[in-house]
Formats: structure tokens, C-alpha cells, sequence
């Protein structure tokens, strides 16, 4: 690893100035090892209302740049990100566990996700241009927009809040999840470094100092990923003074085989999107459903790949498979997976050795549950598939619709007019055909139900920035 020094990182940034916090310090863990990694500064809600007041005052000028300054802006971020990419991944690897290789990939889409978003060109909508009259939509930029961001892809999902806020004209205050601030302080050190003083910011602290910048009637937006406990909370915060919300909460994304899938090609792809981040995505597939007449066959394939992963600390070079982020975590996981067990369930996997200290859990393939067990019914956001048994294609979409959320689905097939239409009889905010979780910056992305408010990434994302302002001139 860098030497990176300690001393000189992890402080708050308000009003340009890196600062030490007025409520002590926040330890970090290593998942790896459940050893303290790091000492971060912890804000006191006064220091908030000097994050607040400093980005009020930041907006008044940052929302009148031009949009070219801050295309270029954007790009001379990403230029940062570049410079710093192998510090950013090994503080992902440190403060969240994933192997390297996967962290290098979360540096390379956080680069790629700045870039498109200076991409962007801000539409102006001509809604009627005749002799007398012109009547044209504009987007204009909101204040000051609160980011609030949780612990699976730390460094990823900070871009996926930040840039488009930017780009929008908008000033942006993060706080990152309590158990992962490592990568997206280095991030906002970056940003800080191209725009002017109050532009970023960001806050590290518990729950109190989210839901202190979350309810501030000057906070024009809430940006949140994260439970949809906290996502119902932050709505009822924001009624009082009508915040625009974007909300990425949590989904059950179920996959259905058809009949007809060629399992060899798909096995692999299953198990990838399945356990990626060892299963802590919002959009990993969560439940599968498997045709009667392939059943044993893809549980069998699905637990050889599970069996053959080396579980370990994501620094170490033959790991392909790291820890559950955090304690609380990882005994949600844990007991999941022992419900299960006590209710018939089979684990196919998951029984190789892990190293003794940290959140490790072995990739866990569960067959021959019951529909009613709260591995399927919750979200587990980590490490254990259940696998199901259908015999009717209705009676699986039934069952892959009968969830509260409404994130993600896919189908599987050779088929593709087949799965295409079954595809779409799935509620929720986006399906894939033949893969799951797949996300990029171009392709907007949001939930149904209960799994969010609003959409991420391409136009749509960025527009829900701002506020549209509707001009209308008489030509007269
Ligand atoms: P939370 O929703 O509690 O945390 C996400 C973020 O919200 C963190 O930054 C957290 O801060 C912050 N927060 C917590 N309370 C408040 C509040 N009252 N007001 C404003 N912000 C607040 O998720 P957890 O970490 O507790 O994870 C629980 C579950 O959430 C997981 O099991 C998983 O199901 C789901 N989850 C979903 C994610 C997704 O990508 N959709 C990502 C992570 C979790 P702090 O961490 O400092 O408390």
C-alpha cells in the first residue's frame, strides 16, 4: 500500500478549509481484520450550519458559470481521480473489503461516470416558437443539495450524487456512510482542489449529522442511497420545506430461469451479479428462480463456483472473494442464512475455511427453501443466494412480483423475444435480459415501490438537479 499519512487525512472539509471535527473522532474498522484502520474527523451539528451557510454563499456565484466551465471542471476532477487511483482503491479495499481488483474497477467507473456527466450538454426545451410567441423550458439549479451515501461502493456512488450536481450548477454537501468515509474524503480533496471555496464539502459523523443536514430548510435536495427505513425518514424530514429527493433504497431483485437457458453460459454470469461486492449491491440479483426441469443442475453449477472462490482480504493478491462490510452486517447475514438452515433448507456452499478475524462469510447457495423464509422475503445484502422451484412461468413472475420492492429483474433464456416479454411483466425500475445489475452512466436508473424515488445517470438523472422554469416571450 501508499504510505498515507494519517495525520494530514481524514478531516472534514467546510468552507475550503480541511478542519478537524468538534465532536471527536469516528474509528474506522477494517472488515478484513474487525482492527481499527483509521481516525476520522466527527462533525458537531455546528459545524454543519457552517457547511450550510459557506455552500449558500458558495451558490450564489457557482450557479451563474458557465456550463463549459463546468464541463471542464468535471474533466479536471476525473484527471484527479485518475492521478489518485491507486490510493482511492486501496482506502475502497481498506474501509469496505472488497479485493483490489474490484476497488481498481469502482476508481475506473467513478472516472468514467465524471467524464460522461461533463459530457452532458443542460437541454433547453422549445415548447411552441410562432409569429407571435416562444415558449422554451429551462432547467435552472437548485442551492445547496445534501449527498448522503452508504457503505457498499463508497467512492462510486459519491460520483453518482456529486457530478451531476455540479455539472447542474448546483453546490454539493456529502456525508458519507459512518463505516466507509476513507475514499470519499480523498474524492472531495480532489474536488476541492478544482472549485471554489464551499462548492464541496463534507461532513463525517453518525445518523444525527445526516439527519441534521437532511432536514435544514436551506438543503434544496436530498441525494440518498442507502435502506429504505432511512430513505421513508428522509422523505418525512423534507415535507416542511418540499426538498427535491432522489431516493436509491433497497431492493429484492428476483431472476427467473426459463426452461430453455443454456446453463453453462449462464452459471458464471448468475453467480457474478449475484454475489458482486459479495452480494452488498442494491441491484445484485437476490432470489432465483430456476425451471423444475434445471434446478438441481444450476444449484449444482452455482455452488462448484461458489465453492472454488478464495475468501480473504481483498489486499491479498489471491483473494477473489472479500469480507460483509461492518458487524451489524454481517450477523443480519449470519442469522438469515441460520433461519433458513433451521427450516430445511440446504447450503450447497459456503462451508470453506475463512480467516478468523473479520466479517468473512463464505458464498453461501441455499436450495430447497420455502418461499416464506426471510431469505426470501428481506433484502439480505450479502453473501447467500436462495434458489427456488418453479414449474408454471406465471406462477414465478407471481412470486418475483410479490415484494414490497421494485428495484431491479431479470430473465434468462435463449429466447430473447420470449424473455423479453416476460421481462417486462416484472415491476420494477429496470430489467435485464440474460444479465442483472448492470449499470452505466448513460442508461437512467431508479426504483419502483419501495425501492426509491426518482432516477440516476443519463439526462434524466441529471436533470433532476434542477428545477424546470418555463419562459414565455410574446414576440410583440
Ligand atoms: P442506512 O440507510 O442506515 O445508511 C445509509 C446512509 O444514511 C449512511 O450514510 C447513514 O449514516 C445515513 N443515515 C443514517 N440515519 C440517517 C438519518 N436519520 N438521516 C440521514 N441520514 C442517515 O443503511 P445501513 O448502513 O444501516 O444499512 C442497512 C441496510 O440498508 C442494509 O442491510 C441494506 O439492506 C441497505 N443498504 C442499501 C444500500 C443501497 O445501495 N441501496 C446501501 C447500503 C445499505 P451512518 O452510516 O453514519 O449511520
Amino acid at each position: 500500500m501508499q504510505h498515507l499519512n494519517m495525520q494530514n487525512q481524514f478531516k472534514l472539509i467546510i468552507n475550503g478549509q480541511s478542519c478537524l471535527g468538534e465532536a471527536g473522532e469516528l474509528e474506522i474498522i477494517n472488515p478484513a481484520t474487525a482492527a481499527v484502520a483509521a481516525q476520522c474527523a466527527q462533525a458537531s451539528i455546528a459545524q454543519v450550519n457552517q457547511a450550510i451557510e459557506a455552500a449558500k454563499q458558495a451558490f450564489k456565484s457557482w450557479q451563474h458559470s458557465s456550463h463549459e466551465e463546468r464541463k471542464s471542471i468535471l474533466n479536471k476532477i476525473a484527471d484527479g481521480i485518475e492521478q489518485h487511483a491507486e490510493t482511492l482503491a486501496e482506502l475502497i479495499v481498506l474501509e469496505q473489503g472488497k479485493p483490489l481488483a474490484l476497488a481498481q474497477m469502482e476508481v475506473q467507473g467513478a472516472i468514467g461516470w465524471t467524464r460522461y456527466t461533463a459530457s452532458l450538454d443542460m437541454p433547453v426545451d422549445i415548447i411552441e416558437d410562432s409569429e407571435q410567441k416562444r415558449i422554451e423550458r429551462h432547467y435552472q439549479p437548485l442551492g445547496v443539495v445534501a449527498s448522503i451515501t452508504p457503505w457498499n461502493w463508497p467512492l462510486m456512488i459519491a460520483v453518482w450524487h456529486i457530478m451531476p450536481a455540479l455539472r447542474a450548477g448546483n453546490v454539493v454537501i456529502n456525508k458519507p456512510s459512518e463505516f466507509t468515509p476513507l475514499a470519499t474524503l480523498k474524492l472531495c480533496e480532489i474536488i476541492q482542489q478544482e472549485v471554489p471555496v464551499g462548492v464541496i464539502s463534507i461532513l463525517l459523523g453518525k445518523g444525527d449529522v445526516g439527519e441534521a443536514l437532511s432536514t435544514h430548510p436551506d438543503i434544496a435536495k436530498v441525494v440518498f442511497t442507502g435502506s429504505t427505513k432511512t430513505g421513508q425518514h428522509i422523505m418525512s424530514g423534507a415535507v416542511k420545506t418540499l426538498k427535491h429527493l432522489t431516493l436509491e433504497l433497497g431492493g429484492n431483485d428476483a431472476g427467473i430461469v426459463l426452461p430453455d437457458a443454456d446453463l453453462d453460459q449462464i452459471a458464471k454470469r448468475i453467480f457474478n451479479v449475484a454475489f458482486l461486492n459479495a452480494g452488498q449491491t442494491c441491484a445484485a440479483l437476490k432470489r432465483l428462480y430456476v425451471h423444475e426441469s434445471q434446478y438441481d443442475a444450476l444449484a449444482q453449477k452455482l455452488a462448484d463456483i461458489a465453492n472454488a472462490q478464495n475468501v480473504g482480504d481483498g489486499m491479498a493478491t489471491e483473494t477473489t472473494f472479500g469480507p460483509v462490510q461492518n458487524q451489524l452486517q454481517y450477523q443480519k447475514v449470519k442469522a438469515l442464512i441460520s433461519d433458513a438452515l433451521a427450516q430445511g433448507a440446504k447450503a450447497l456452499s459456503g462451508d470453506q475455511t475463512v480467516p478468523e478475524q473479520g466479517y468473512f462469510i463464505a458464498p453461501t447457495i441455499l436450495t430447497g427453501l420455502d418461499e416464506s423464509c426471510r431469505v426470501v422475503q428481506e433484502e439480505q445484502f450479502g453473501p447467500v443466494l436462495p434458489i427456488l422451484k418453479y414449474r408454471d412461468i406465471d406462477d414465478a413472475i407471481a412470486r418475483a412480483n410479490a415484494s414490497e420492492f421494485g428495484l431491479g429483474g431479470s430473465i434468462w433464456s435463449s429466447d430473447l423475444k420470449a424473455a423479453q416479454f416476460y421481462a417486462s411483466q416484472l415491476q420494477c425500475g429496470t430489467v435485464w435480459v440474460n444479465t442483472h445489475a448492470e449499470i452505466v452512466p448513460h442508461a437512467p436508473f431508479g426504483g419502483w415501490k419501495m425501492s426509491g424515488v426518482g432516477a440516476e445517470f443519463g439526462l434524466e438523472g441529471l436533470l433532476e438537479n434542477t428545477v424546470g422554469q418555463t419562459v414565455h416571450i410574446n414576440k410583440i
